[in-house]
């Protein structure tokens, strides 16, 4: 809903490839370590396994090492027990070491972490089908982006509201040392479909829990179905509205309310990608029940068209005179009337800031 913009963004992505490449490139040593192995003794692999995290070192040598029962930190006492017979057979050495090789190629590697979203749904044909397993179960595993990093990444981007609902805080939050919170990492194309980009940088969208797991779950989004945060927002493709019901009580009561989401779109491929096309879990209104959980929030609509009404005792008129002396300008007193952000590009930092504008604009107080 909300695009993902940063004026550092160059600089993020570059610190993030020195962070995970880092990481990455241990465990292709290592891998090389587990393969030469075989001839070159039980030393090396030692020295490199040191490197690696517990439970990193331990599920590559239990792939590596089927038939023997490892325990689940694998200690230098462990390695040094293996024997070269014990080596699994079954696994296709020339296509591992023609995969290391290339992803030791400093230019592979950054295609495949930075990547642009466009660029990124060509990476599935650069590697054939081997390449790909293997890469995933090995080497590009998100278990590579421990709390450290992914409270790294959270913070430098920075987001305080979920870019898909533009309505939950997703703030990264530390105290010190301690991790405290921070926003889920949705994979844009899903681990399930696409495991070998679950590292790439423009795969990691910042969210709320409802919407990466109680809305989208394992479904894959794609670009020409979906909203890429990265790509676009809704802009005035999609505009928040509203349709009085009833008239119980007062004219704005919220139960005489309901919200609409309409379609200003007037080219098809971005009308998909925001509405959908018939499909259930299409276009990112559907997929992440934007209507339905919107409409919890008529309260506040009512709270807005009350200040823009001009027969109410809180019209935002009614105070003219008062900001005159203030001398203050025209989004400073949305700010603090609405209690929300007025232009676009600060919609990131706080709830409901598209719902907000929307409905003022709707209303044409501010014209
Ligand atoms: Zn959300």
């Amino acid at each position: 809903m909300i695009k993902i913009e940063h004026p550092q963004i160059d600089r993020i992505k570059e610190e993030y490839y020195e962070k995970i490449s880092h990481k990455i490139n241990l465990r292709l040593r290592f891998i090389r370590r587990v393969i030469e192995f075989q001839n070159a003794g039980v030393n090396n692999l030692v020295d490199e396994v040191n490197k690696l995290n517990t439970s990193a070192k331990g599920k590559i040598l239990k792939r590596f090492f089927s038939s023997v029962r490892l325990p689940k930190s694998v200690s230098n006492e462990d390695i040094r027990l293996l024997s070269s017979d014990q080596f699994d057979q079954n696994i296709n050495l020339v296509g591992l070491q023609s995969l290391l090789t290339r992803l030791e190629d400093e230019n592979v590697l950054k295609n495949l972490i930075l990547s642009d979203p466009v660029e990124l749904t060509n990476i599935n044909s650069s590697f054939n089908n081997g390449e790909r397993h293997l890469m995933t179960e090995v080497v590009v595993n998100y278990s590579l982006i421990d709390s450290t990093l992914s409270y790294w990444l959270t913070s430098e981007l920075d987001i305080a509201v979920c870019p898909y609902c533009n309505r939950n805080f997703i703030n990264t939050i530390k105290n010190g040392s301690e991790s405290i919170i921070r926003p889920d990492l949705d994979h844009f194309f899903s681990q399930r479909d696409y495991p070998w980009l679950a590292l790439s940088f423009y795969n990691l969208i910042p969210s709320c829990k409802v919407c990466n797991s109680t809305c989208k779950g394992d479904e894959n989004t794609r670009l020409d179905t979906h909203v890429h945060p990265y790509v676009e927002g809704f802009g005035d493709h999609a505009k928040f509205n509203f349709e009085l019901q009833g008239l119980e009580g007062k004219k704005y009561d919220p139960k005489n309310l309901k919200i609409t989401l309409d379609d200003r779109t007037h080219d098809n491929v971005s009308k998909i990608r925001i509405f959908g096309n018939g499909g259930v879990k299409e276009g990112n209104v559907r997929l992440f029940k934007l209507r339905e959980i919107y409409n919890e929030h008529t309260d506040i609509v009512s709270e807005i068209l009350e200040k823009c009404d001009e027969n109410s005792d809180y019209y935002i008129k009614s105070i003219e005179p008062f900001l005159q002396k203030l001398q203050t300008n025209k989004k400073e007193v949305y700010r603090y009337y609405f209690g929300n952000y007025y232009e676009e590009k600060d919609f990131k930092k706080r709830p409901l800031a598209k719902l907000t504008r929307d409905i003022v604009d709707e209303t044409g107080v501010l014209d």
